[in-house]
């Protein structure tokens, strides 16, 4: 028998019909032994979830105010479930009780928590399992850094005494047992601790769609599903904006050797996407995994003539940036020039005097500066190995008049990064996409 762990997202706890959907899930494979729960999410697009009502009852009881009122959305949210469940606890205390904690501690992060920890509740209740308190295993420091090892010792010990058990995801406790969550999302981490503690065989990470597209499906018109990809290659989609999984949540499966699936609670029969450690080349496969964008990014361009024999003009170009607080993105070079890629935001009100700083410590010829960049990394293992790959994209991009203002391959042959104009974006990506995509 092998060990999964199931982390549901909040749509997929949503309302009672998404209860029984994951029962179902979790009694159809007995490998599962853990599940990790968010709140409830919306159940509609104009619903709301409840991480954010909880967040609003915090800041009223801040206030001074009273939260009452809205804490009974919360609770009607609740109380709905557990009865169309038929659930047999006494819900109404755990509801009563949880909405004087949020008014006596006066804590953002204790009241956000009750999202995920109430789910737990009553997950547990429903599937008949243990229950497992987030805040007795899961442990962050004083300054609120999580504390991964410490949490891997208490979580293991824990896990021995509960075969099979509800977790709730998103948060944990400080050293001296307050409340301490993750950032919005988290509970995705959560689950990735959960699956390093239990050892187990695969974390599947439920959500509401069948895996990550290989491009966003908002600017490439129906974009195929990944079937699998490498860790490494999520961290460059993910880093240029594909988002289903929390950033934070990938190393410690990573470096537990614990392979992720990304499932549909909504489509429990399609397979998803499997990340790995390794992929392997399989037949019919794309060169490319996958390909992410992202916009307003601000190119400086420094040109000074025989900068390649200049010895520190890189350090200094950077120290400049340094000095301002400003982290770069890329930095494509050339013999007599160099560029620097900056998110606009870093620079907002800080460009003057990087540039200012730049020419009195370098002594450029020249600097350009050219806002309204989009960058767009195309991703794949595969392209290491497979001849004209590079030929592929720049033709794609020449022939859809798209106009190449920088070009970055990672040394790992990974990626390759190509900046544009912003108004060129969603054409350069459906180019890209169809030159390496055949329905
Ligand atoms: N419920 C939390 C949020 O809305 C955490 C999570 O869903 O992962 O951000």
């Amino acid at each position: 028998m092998g060990i999964k762990v199931a982390k549901f997202g909040g749509s997929s706890l949503a309302d009672a019909e998404h209860f029984r959907r994951v029962k179902a899930i979790i009694e159809s494979d007995p490998d599962y032994c853990y599940v990790v729960p968010s709140a409830p999410g919306k159940r509609f697009s104009e619903d709301e979830k409840i991480t954010d009502l909880l967040y609003q009852c915090h800041r009223l009881v801040e206030r001074g105010k009273s939260h009452e009122e809205l804490f009974k959305k919360i609770a009607d949210r609740y109380t709905q479930i557990a009865e169309e469940l038929e659930l047999d606890f006494d819900v109404q205390g755990m509801l009563l009780e949880t909405s004087d904690a949020i008014r006596r501690y006066k804590n953002p992060d204790f009241a956000a928590s009750r999202g995920e920890y109430m789910n737990g509740v009553m997950l547990s209740k429903y599937l008949g399992w243990d229950f497992i308190d987030a805040q007795d295993v899961i442990k962050f420091d004083r300054q609120g850094a999580f504390a991964a090892e410490w949490t891997n010792e208490v979580l293991t010990e824990a896990l021995k005494n509960h075969p099979r058990a509800v977790i709730p995801g998103f948060y944990g406790s400080y050293p001296n047992g307050d409340v301490h969550t993750f950032s919005r999302g988290g509970s995705d981490i959560s689950g990735a601790i959960v699956s390093r503690a239990a050892k187990a065989d695969v974390y599947v990470n439920w959500t509401d769609v069948s895996g990550f597209m290989m491009a966003d499906p908002r600017i490439v018109k129906n974009p195929k599903v990944i079937r699998e990809l490498s860790y490494a290659e999520l961290r460059e989609l993910s880093y240029m904006g594909a988002t289903v999984l929390h950033e934070d949540a990938i190393f410690p499966v990573h470096k537990a050797g614990i392979p992720t699936n990304i499932r549909n609670t909504n489509a429990p029969e399609d397979p998803g996407t499997m990340i790995v450690m390794q992929t392997r080349p399989q037949e019919g496969q794309s060169v490319i995994t996958g390909i992410a964008g992202h916009k307003n990014f601000t190119l400086l361009s420094i040109e000074k003539a025989m900068m390649n024999a200049e010895l520190g003009f890189g350090r200094r170009v950077l120290q400049a940036l340094e000095d301002f607080g400003v982290s770069f993105e890329h930095l494509p070079t050339g013999i007599d020039t160099m560029s620097v890629v900056i998110a606009d935001k870093e620079l907002v009100t800080r460009k003057d005097q990087i540039i200012q700083r730049i020419q009195q410590t370098c002594q450029p010829d020249s600097i350009e500066i050219s806002a309204g960049i989009a960058l767009i990394a195309t991703v794949g293992h595969g392209m290491s190995s497979t001849p004209g790959t590079a030929a592929k994209l720049f033709t794609a991009l020449y022939e859809a008049g798209v106009n190449i203002r920088m070009i970055d391959q990672g040394s790992s042959e990974m990626n390759i990064i190509v900046g544009i104009n912003i108004e060129d974006f969603e054409t350069a990506m459906n180019a890209i996409y169809r030159a390496f995509v055949k329905d």
